[in-house]
């Protein structure tokens, strides 16, 4: 079967620095991957290849089987939320949400309803009207993550979407999350996440990332208690 996501040799340079090298991946269609690691081992670049936000330097990516490296990223039908969450700041909340609906001529009576019941799975039923300069980071960031989801995309991916939020409610989102994949068994969702007890409580698999490469990628459970390296074993904790 043809993969949702691949990575195939994929890096990516910044000046002298290298941001991604030589990354392999693959996710299958309906997975979610949780692509894992410490700050600056290159998760959200790997994130801005496959989004088309960064050019590789080498290497291709692929979604459903097409290469889409040269794609412009409003080209590629993607929801994507970034770390930066960046909302359009002249827009209301709602308009935020409905603006990816309304460029695909969705009628009006289904935006109305689908930007309410996203902005109700992320918290944000009150704000619908407030611009995002009212808002707090963590507030834009549920409002990116409803924006995103408003489209009901092929392949999600998300980069870092509760850093922002308080343990309560990032508990809150890890359940919505859970229940959003059932809910939406086709939809292969790429999260990026520092934090292993996120990977490990969404994921179906994990890529651990180190140093601007990938360490190991294989099912939660595998990674947990059997990890092929000692960076594996203590990043997941399994050696606590
Ligand atoms: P992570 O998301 O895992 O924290 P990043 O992908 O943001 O890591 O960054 C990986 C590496 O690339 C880091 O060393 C970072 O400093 C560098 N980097 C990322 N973006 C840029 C950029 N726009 N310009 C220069 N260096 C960058
Ligand atoms: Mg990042």
């Amino acid at each position: 079967m043809t993969a949702a996501v691949e990575f195939r040799g994929v890096s990516v340079h910044f000046g002298r620095t290298t941001a991604l090298d030589s990354l392999d991946l693959t996710v299958a269609r309906g997975e979610t991957l949780a692509l894992l690691g410490p700050s600056g081992s290159g998760k959200s670049t790997a994130l801005k290849a496959l989004a088309g936000f960064v050019r590789p330097s080498a290497g291709r990516v692929f979604l459903n089987g097409e290469d889409v490296t040269d794609l412009p990223p409003h080209r590629r039908g993607l929801g994507v939320v970034v770390q930066s969450y960046a909302l359009f700041p002249h827009m209301r909340v709602d308009d935020n949400v409905a603006f990816g609906l309304k460029a695909r001529r969705t009628p009006r009576a289904e935006v109305t309803s689908r930007v309410a019941e996203v902005l109700d799975l992320v918290g944000m039923g009150a704000y619908a009207r407030r611009f995002p300069r009212e808002l707090s980071g963590g507030q834009q960031q549920r409002v990116a993550l409803a924006r995103a989801l408003a489209i009901r995309p092929d392949v999600l991916l998300l980069d870092e979407p509760l850093s922002a939020l308080d343990a309560a409610l990032r508990e809150d989102m890890i359940a919505e999350l859970l229940r959003l994949r059932a809910e939406l068994p086709d939809t292969t969702l790429v999260y990026v996440t520092h934090d292993q007890g996120e990977a490990l409580a969404l994921a179906d698999r994990i890529a651990l990332m180190r140093d601007s490469r990938l360490v190991e990628a294989g099912p939660c459970e595998q990674l947990y208690r059997r990890p092929t390296s000692e960076f594996t074993a203590r990043f997941l904790g399994a050696a606590n």
